[in-house]
């Protein structure tokens, strides 16, 4: 203790019980001293395969139903192009000030409190400790593309101080520990008390540092709390019953499941799917946390977007692990549910900011729109999920429309601000202030962060024949096949400023595979070559399949259709009605007043597509604008309407309203409210 007369009676007690704890712990888990990865004396030897340098996002290696497996992420290096200033800025810029906001803001006294070494009361929501796992498990994707000492003294220190406050028995949560221990695991507790989401997330944030490092003492501590408090005590009958209050907990504990080969860990997470009958939930309680009723009598997307979102990848996880043919009904319902009928054009999910939720069958509204930057991540990550299952590019479409619209706006360019919500038109006269450096919920920053670290290990997969070629941009990739052949594949492109791609394919020897090249659904038009040799069967949304015999050099030339369209909404989405959005490429573009003649008001504004829009809106690269984007510059019409303060409703006058021609500036969407958050709108009024 630095300060001894500062420290309370009771803080003071709760110090020495944490110490006695500590040195009661059982000697399996006693890891001082252990070489990383080494396990100790008694300590439970992990059963993964491959190693832990090898695992990617998840480990799917062993998982029979999954069709494609995951690449480390340290497998594919992202050199200059569209993504690496984001990836740059992440590791120099955003995750160092979460780090400090963190603490500012006295995430880490949480944990310190417990053990007497702060005096500061628990502060923040009660999943607060989450944001510490996800900013740990954002280190853990961006270590594994490259060692970096400092970044990860300070996780191993904050590591340190989060196990600290374990219990013997394996529980761990800054807030049921000390004055609220007798709420600890009560229904009402599980049902909004989070104690099981903060755990998922604790899991996933050790899993990846462990995949970063080797280093287990996290993932220690999370195998306590699942083996020894969880497990013993709660699942189906004799045991207390669980309800996942926000679910989270599945994903971790199949990730763990594949990690430790105990099938309990697996088996848990299926109990908790399930639901358990016993706890008798309100229905409107179970519709909004996604939970507590068995997942595969689901017919419908609804509630909390996020939960629904981590409920999905939850139950695809586990049938990706079981082939429960139940669950597979159930996704594909629930997938269309969502992409025909409640999804935005930016892949934001979530219309209803009244409990974070999925509204009605096209209810999409443009200004009221909620689009969670986290539920966009979850529908990313449900997605990558489905895809593995099937190798289907319609999945990889919409984790690419998540990906550059609704996600990449979720973080201003300079790695410092983040929107909660990512709304798709918007007035800055109603106050919102729609960028912030701090949420008291700050759930989507590090989510954001953890994603930008994580996508190298997005970009490809390897299946029994081949490998899979997912999304676009200057990289290198050093990995082997599944037979073993290594395997380099380098990627040079412009994407998405243009659609040429160059793939050229390295094999450790000349061999017989199949590379199954994604053409994107957004495309009219695709050409792909090998060595300038066509190749037929291009077809947009799906992946074309190339086998042959391949050798060292062998290079694919894909040509996609980059130019400007216009997307019309399904007339029941009454938001969008006489409106279009347009999109360039995977980016859906916005206009904003800033980039407006001054006196255009956007409620006043209307474009004309005409019948090509490829030529009534012309691309121009700008390389001074926020960090050098294609801009798309159009003649528009702006109808002048004196605006009175007197009357609310008038008689139209066709004869006295003017319109006139005004040149209109759209920018990606990804990109607004980065030099001041004027009005933006994506559904722009049709000229007729
Ligand atoms: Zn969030």
């Amino acid at each position: 203790m630095a300060d001894q007369k500062n420290v309370s009676r009771r803080q003071f007690v709760t110090t020495a019980i944490s110490a006695a704890a500590l040195s009661t712990l059982p000697a399996r888990y006693v890891l001082a001293g252990a070489p990383r990865n080494t396990p100790a004396e008694g300590q439970v030897p992990l059963t993964d395969s491959p190693g832990w340098k090898d695992q990617g996002i998840e480990n799917l290696t062993k998982s029979p139903h999954a069709k494609l497996r995951d690449i480390p992420v340290r497998a594919v290096t992202i050199t200059t192009g569209f993504w690496s200033p984001r990836r740059d800025i992440n590791v120099s810029k955003s995750i160092p000030s979460m780090h400090d906001l963190l603490e500012s803001n006295g995430r880490m006294n949480n944990f310190r409190r417990l053990v007497g070494k702060s005096n500061a009361p628990q502060i923040g929501p009660v999943f607060a400790d989450s944001d510490i796992y996800k900013w740990t498990e954002a280190v853990g994707f961006v270590l594994q593309s490259g060692d970096r000492p400092q970044l990860r003294a300070t996780t191993e220190k904050m590591i340190d101080e989060v196990i600290a406050v374990q219990e013997p028995d394996g529980y761990l949560n800054t807030y049921y520990q000390d004055d609220r221990k007798s709420l600890r695991m009560l229904t009402q507790t599980q049902t909004t008390g989070h104690e099981l989401y903060n755990i998922g997330h604790m899991l996933q944030g050790a899993i990846a540092y462990y995949r970063a490092t080797g280093d287990r003492k996290l993932l220690d501590a999370g195998i306590r709390f699942v083996d020894d408090f969880l497990m013993p005590n709660y699942g189906p009958a004799p045991k207390k019953p669980i309800v996942s209050g926000h679910p989270e907990i599945e994903m971790g504990l199949i990730e763990l499941y594949r990690i430790t080969g105990d099938k309990r860990q697996l088996d848990l997470a299926g109990y908790i799917l399930g639901g358990d009958s016993r706890l008798q939930l309100p229905e409107r309680r179970t519709i909004y946390m996604f939970s507590g009723t068995p997942f595969t009598a689901r017919t419908k997307m609804e509630g909390h977007a996020v939960r629904a979102m981590y409920a999905c990848c939850g139950a695809t996880d586990y049938y990706m692990e079981t082939g429960d043919d139940s669950y597979w009904k159930t996704l594909n319902l629930l997938w269309n549910d969502m992409t025909t009928t409640k999804m935005y054009v930016t892949g934001g999910v979530g219309s209803r900011s009244d409990g974070e939720a999925f509204g009605d069958a096209y209810e999409l509204p443009n200004f009221r729109a909620y689009g969670e930057s986290c539920a966009a991540i979850g529908n990313m990550m449900w997605n990558w999920r489905m895809l593995a299952l099937t190798g289907d590019a319609k999945f990889t479409d919409v984790m690419e429309r998540a990906l550059y619209n609704g996600i990449n706006s979720g973080m201003s360019l300079d790695g410092t601000l983040y929107c909660y919500r990512n709304p798709l038109a918007f007035d800055p006269s109603t106050g919102d202030k729609i960028r912030n450096p701090w949420y008291d919920v700050t759930c989507c920053p590090p989510n954001l962060e953890r994603t930008f670290g994580s996508l190298p290990g997005y970009m490809y997969s390897t299946s029994a024949d081949g490998v899979y070629v997912h999304f676009f941009d200057n990289s290198e990739l050093d990995w082997r096949l599944e037979n073993g052949v290594g395997l380099k594949i380098a990627q040079k492109t412009n994407y998405p400023w243009d659609g040429d791609v160059e793939i050229k394919v390295t094999p450790a020897q000349a061999s017989e595979f199949t590379v199954y090249a994604r053409i994107p659904g957004w495309t009219d038009r695709a050409q792909v070559a090998v060595n300038r040799e066509t190749i037929s069967g291009a077809k947009p949304g799906q992946y074309l399949a190339i086998r042959r015999r391949w050798s060292p050099g062998d290079t694919i030339q894909m040509k996609f259709e980059v130019v400007p369209q216009a997307i019309e909404a399904n007339p029941r989405v009454a938001d969008d009605t006489g409106r279009i959005a347009i999109q360039r490429g995977p980016l859906i573009y916005c206009l904003e007043e800033i980039d407006q003649p001054s006196g255009v008001s956007l409620s006043d504004v209307a474009i004309n597509p005409g019948r090509r829009p490829a030529d009534q809106f012309q691309p121009e690269f700008r390389n001074d604008l926020l960090g050098g984007m294609v801009v798309l510059h159009h003649s528009g019409a702006v109808y002048e309407r004196p605006a009175s303060d007197k009357i609310l409703y008038g008689r139209y006058d066709g004869a006295q309203s003017k319109t006139r021609r005004v040149p209109l500036t759209f920018i990606p969407y990804y990109a607004w409210a980065n030099r001041q958050a004027t009005s933006m709108q994506v559904w722009n009024l049709l000229q007729t």
